[in-house]
C-alpha cells in the first residue's frame, strides 16, 4: 500500500504547498501515529486553505485518509481557526461524515505562527520537536491542506499542475483564484483587474514570510501562496527590500536589548537555544560571538521578532537569515545541546494575537473576504524546472514539441531528491532557458 501511494505522490510531482517545497513522496515514506493537516492560514491575508477547506474538504479528507493508511497513522487532526466559520462547519461534516473514525477537527488559537510546524505539533499533540529536528521525530506528520487535495488527485493518477493563489492589496479584485503552475505574475494581476496605484511591490507569499519580487515577468510556482500589492513604502514591503549591509549597520547601532524578540520568539517559547538579542547585542560589538551566531541556525524566520516584538523596527530575522546563509554554504549544522527542550514558562501567555499584528502591519484594510475564482488559463507559462528543495528536474520535451496538460515535461535526476515538473496548459513548447520551459496555447 505505502509503496504505492509514495510512487503515484512522486509521480504526480507534489510538494509541500506550504513552505519550501520539500518533495512529498519522501515526507510520508515514513511510520508515524498522528497525521496534522496544517490549515493555519497563519500568515495574514492568505485565504486559499479555509476556501479549499469550506469548498473541497470531501477531497482533502481523501487525501488525509491516504496519507493516514500510507503512514499508518492512528489519529488525523485537521487543524484551522475558529475564525473561519464556513470552513469549520464544512470540516465538521466532513468529521462527522467520514467512517474511519481517525478524524477530529481541532480548533487553533487565532495568533501567529500558529501555522509553524512546530508549533502546530506543540499545540495539537503537547509534544516538542527538537531543536533544528522535523515533526517526525515525534511520531508526526504535518500536511498542508492543498497538499492533500493534490495527493487525492495523485490517488488519481492526475499530477499537479494548479495552483490556488490569493491575490490581494491594491488590487481591482482581491481573489482566492486557481491558475496553472507557470502563470506569469503580471498576467495574474492584470486578471485581479490591475493595480491601484501607479508604484506598488509585489510580495510573494505572505506579509510575514513573503519576499519582494524584483520583477513580475516571474511564474507561480508550486509553492506559491500569495502575491500581495502594497505601496513601495509600506512597512510590510521596506524592511524586506533592505540592502543587507544596512540592515547589519542600523543593528549595530540601534538596538536598546530590551530582550523582547527573544521573549516573544516562538522557538525559544518551544525551549529551543535561540537568542536573538544576544546575537543583536554582539553585531553592536562589531564582531559576533561564535555561540549566538551557531544559534541562528534555529531561526525559523518567522519574522516575528521584526514584525512585531521590537520597539525599535530593526531586524533580528534578516540579521539571522544573513548568518544562517553563511552557516549553511560552510556547511556547518546545528549539533543541538544534548539537552530536551523545556518550554518557556510564559509560553502560554504569549501568543501574538493576529488582529494586533494585522494592525501593526498596516494591513487590516485588505483584510476582507476575497471571491474564490476557479479557472484563469493564460495565453502562455513559463515552469521552471526548480519549484523544490532538491535537484533540478531533468528536461524531457524539446522546442516545437506540442504537448497536452498533465505531460511529463521534467523528470527527477536518477538517485536524487526532487520532484517531477508536468505541462499545465495545453499548447507548444516555445522556448527552454535557464532552466525554464515556456508553453504557448496554439
Ligand atoms: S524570526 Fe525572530 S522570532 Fe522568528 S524564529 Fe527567528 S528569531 Fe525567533
Ligand atoms: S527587540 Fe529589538 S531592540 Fe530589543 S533586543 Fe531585540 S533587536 Fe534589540
Amino acid at each position: 500500500m505505502r509503496e504505492q501511494v509514495v510512487e503515484k505522490i512522486k509521480n504526480a510531482g507534489i510538494v509541500g504547498a506550504g513552505g519550501a517545497g520539500f518533495p512529498t513522496h519522501i515526507k510520508v515514506n515514513a511510520d508515524v501515529d498522528t497525521v496534522l493537516v496544517n490549515g493555519a492560514s497563519c500568515e495574514p491575508l492568505l485565504m486559499s486553505d479555509p476556501y479549499l477547506m469550506e469548498k473541497e474538504i470531501d477531497t482533502v479528507v481523501e487525501g488525509l485518509n491516504t496519507i493516514l493508511d500510507c503512514t499508518g497513522a492512528k489519529k488525523g487532526y485537521i487543524c484551522l481557526k475558529g475564525k473561519h466559520a464556513k470552513a469549520m462547519k464544512s470540516v465538521q461534516d466532513a468529521v462527522d461524515k467520514d467512517s474511519t473514525g481517525r478524524i477530529t477537527l481541532f480548533e487553533l488559537k487565532d495568533f501567529y505562527p500558529s501555522g509553524d510546524e512546530q508549533v502546530l505539533v506543540k499545540e495539537v499533540t503537547g509534544r516538542t520537536v527538537p531543536e533544528a529536528g522535523i515533526p517526525l521525530q515525534v511520531g508526526v506528520v504535518v500536511s498542508n491542506v492543498e497538499s492533500l487535495f493534490n495527493i487525492a488527485k495523485a490517488m488519481k493518477d492526475i499530477p499537479l499542475t494548479e495552483r490556488y493563489v490569493t491575490v490581494t492589496g491594491e488590487v481591482g479584485q482581491d481573489m482566492v483564484v486557481k491558475v496553472p503552475v507557470g502563470t506569469i505574475v503580471s498576467d495574474l494581476l492584470e486578471f485581479a483587474g490591475g493595480s491601484k496605484i501607479a508604484d506598488y511591490r509585489v510580495v510573494d507569499g505572505g506579509p510575514m514570510m513573503g519576499r519582494v519580487l524584483t520583477d513580475i515577468d516571474q511564474p507561480v510556482t508550486k509553492v506559491t501562496s500569495g502575491l500581495i500589492v502594497l505601496p513601495p513604502d509600506h512597512n510590510v514591503v521596506s524592511q524586506k527590500v533592505m540592502d543587507p549591509a544596512k540592515i547589519r549597520k542600523i543593528t549595530g547601532t540601534v538596538c536598546c536589548q530590551c530582550t523582547h524578540c527573544s521573549e516573544l520568539c516562538p522557538r525559544k517559547l518551544l525551549g529551543h537555544s535561540i537568542n536573538p538579542h544576544k546575537i543583536m547585542r554582539s553585531l553592536s560589538f562589531g564582531d559576533i560571538d561564535n555561540k549566538a551566531r551557531l544559534e541562528a541556525l534555529l531561526c525559523c524566520e518567522c519574522g516575528a521578532c521584526e514584525k512585531f516584538a521590537c520597539p525599535m523596527g530593526i531586524s533580528p530575522r534578516e540579521v539571522n537569515a544573513l548568518i544562517k546563509k553563511d552557516l549553511m554554504k560552510d556547511g556547518i549544522r546545528w549539533e543541538g545541546t544534548g539537552e530536551e527542550p523545556k518550554n518557556h514558562p510564559f509560553r502560554n501567555t504569549r501568543y501574538i494575537p493576529t488582529k494586533r499584528l494585522m494592525q501593526r502591519l498596516n494591513i487590516t484594510k485588505y483584510d476582507t473576504h476575497p471571491t474564490l475564482v476557479e479557472g484563469f488559463v493564460p495565453d502562455m507559462v513559463k515552469i521552471p524546472l526548480t519549484q523544490h528543495i532538491g535537484a533540478p528536474a531533468v528536461c524531457k520535451v524539446n522546442v516545437g514539441d506540442h504537448v497536452i496538460k498533465g505531460d511529463l515535461i521534467g523528470e527527477i535526476p536518477e538517485n536524487a531528491l526532487g520532484a517531477r515538473i508536468h505541462a499545465s496548459i495545453d499548447g507548444l513548447v516555445e522556448n527552454i532557458e535557464a532552466g525554464v520551459v515556456t508553453i504557448r496555447k496554439v
